[in-house]
This record gives C-alpha cells, sequence and structure tokens, in this order.
C-alpha cells in the first residue's frame, strides 16, 4: 500500500456543509474524481486535477498539530486511492473524528470514518455540451458511473453516521431525487439534505422552493456557510 497520497491541498476552516456545519476542522482535499460534474466548484481536483504527493505520516501530524478534533477527508474523489485508509485509520487513532465527504460511487474496504457524506450525482451534473469535454467522452463515463446503489448502501452500512446531499438546480430534480432514494437503504428523512447549486450565497426568494420542499418531506436543508463567510475561495 502506497505511503503517499495525491493531496490539492490542506486547510483549518469551519465545516462549512451538513450536520458538522460550524465545526472547526482540518480538511485534506485529494486530487483526481472518476466523475466530471458540469457544475464542480472544485475542478482543480478533478478537470484539471492539481496534486503534491504527500506521505501520510506528514499529513497525520498536520492534522494532529493543527488542534481541531475533526478531519474532512474530501476531493475530488477520495475513495479513489488506496490510500486513504490508512490515513483515516491513523487520524481515527490519533483521537479526530473522521468525515469523508463522497460521491458514493466507490467502496474502500476498512476506511474509518464517522460520518460518511455522500453526495449522489443527479442528471443536472453530466457535462453535457461542456466545453471542456469537446468528445462527449466524460459525459458519457460521468453518466455510466454517477450513480452505484450497491456502494451508497455499503458506505452507509460501513459508518456510524451518514447525510446524502443532493445539489439541486430546479424543482424538477425532486422526481429524480425521489426515484434514487428508493435504491437507498439504511437512511432517516433528515439524513437528506438539498443544497441549491451554485458558488454564490443565492437570493432567499431564489432558494425559498427548496426550503418549502424540505419542510413537506422531513429533509433538511444545507446552505453553504463557507460561501457566505469567505465566498467562493480555496482553503475556506
Ligand atoms: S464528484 Fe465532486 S469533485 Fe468530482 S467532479 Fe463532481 S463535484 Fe467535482
Amino acid at each position: 500500500m502506497s505511503d503517499q497520497l495525491p493531496i490539492s491541498e490542506t486547510f483549518v476552516s469551519i465545516q462549512g456543509e451538513g450536520k458538522l456545519t460550524g465545526v472547526p476542522s482540518w480538511f485534506c482535499r485529494l486530487s483526481g474524481c472518476n466523475l466530471r460534474c458540469t457544475w464542480c466548484d472544485t475542478p482543480y481536483a478533478s478537470w484539471e486535477p492539481e496534486k503534491t504527493l504527500r506521505l501520510i505520516d506528514e499529513l497525520v501530524d498536520e492534522a494532529v498539530s493543527s488542534g481541531v478534533k475533526h478531519a474532512v477527508l474530501t476531493g475530488g474523489e477520495p475513495m479513489l486511492f488506496e490510500g486513504l485508509v490508512a490515513l483515516s485509520r491513523k487520524l481515527t487513532d490519533a483521537g479526530l473524528h473522521i468525515t469523508v465527504e463522497t460521491a458514493g460511487t466507490l467502496v474502500l474496504p476498512g476506511l474509518s470514518c464517522h460520518l460518511m457524506s455522500i453526495s449522489p450525482k443527479l442528471a443536472n451534473s453530466t457535462p453535457t455540451d461542456d466545453p471542456r469535454d469537446p468528445s462527449g467522452a466524460w459525459a458519457k463515463r460521468h453518466e455510466e458511473r454517477r450513480l452505484n446503489f450497491g456502494a451508497i448502501n455499503e458506505l452507509i452500512a460501513s459508518s456510524l453516521d451518514c447525510q446524502l446531499k443532493f445539489v439541486v438546480s430546479e424543482p424538477g430534480d425532486l422526481a429524480e431525487i425521489e426515484s434514487v432514494l428508493d435504491g437507498i437503504v439504511g437512511y432517516q428523512q433528515s439524513d437528506v439534505m438539498l443544497m441549491p447549486e451554485g458558488v454564490t450565497v443565492p437570493d432567499p426568494d431564489s432558494i425559498r422552493w427548496v426550503v418549502d420542499e424540505c419542510l413537506a418531506r422531513g429533509w433538511s436543508y444545507c446552505p453553504r456557510v463557507h460561501v457566505q463567510l469567505f465566498g467562493d475561495t480555496r482553503g475556506t
């Protein structure tokens, strides 16, 4: 097993999304993804991956010396990298709470995870006619890969807690979310989160429908607090 991982960035900030919003956390962004969402907000870890190979032990030392008690292992798609298992275990042994942020298309046996944060990708993510994909090869690959119910269910079963974050663009996405949820087991309604698409703070009127759908279904509304506080900037 490799003792290194391809890292796009590490930083300390507050968690901006999901159940642990506001919690001081050490973020470790792995570079590389098996999908190509057209609205990806970290293209430097997917469309144009930037990376530095870093030793796992060095990453653990950095996380521990940061003083925070929560680690967020994100990407890109962190599940692509076998070394994530060792990183997650060493961080757990050091007393940190582990969140893994994944699209839920892959499983890494042996991972140590307290909160599995899964963001299943809807059809609105497919890079159809995206200028970064002139041949359409990524759009095809993305469509083939974006939903893997076996992996999602295994990830939920293997973790102490989970959340299912859906990026929504329009009310028409709701029927697809319900259809996706039909294939998933082991979650509570409040684990389902709707997050409006975009990298700016949304106008309240434009996202009122998202809030109303959450109220009607017992789902959670998921803001991006880091965007409210820091804008669309790296390292936040
Ligand atoms: S899965 Fe995440 S990192 Fe990968 S392309 Fe989609 S939004 Fe970007």
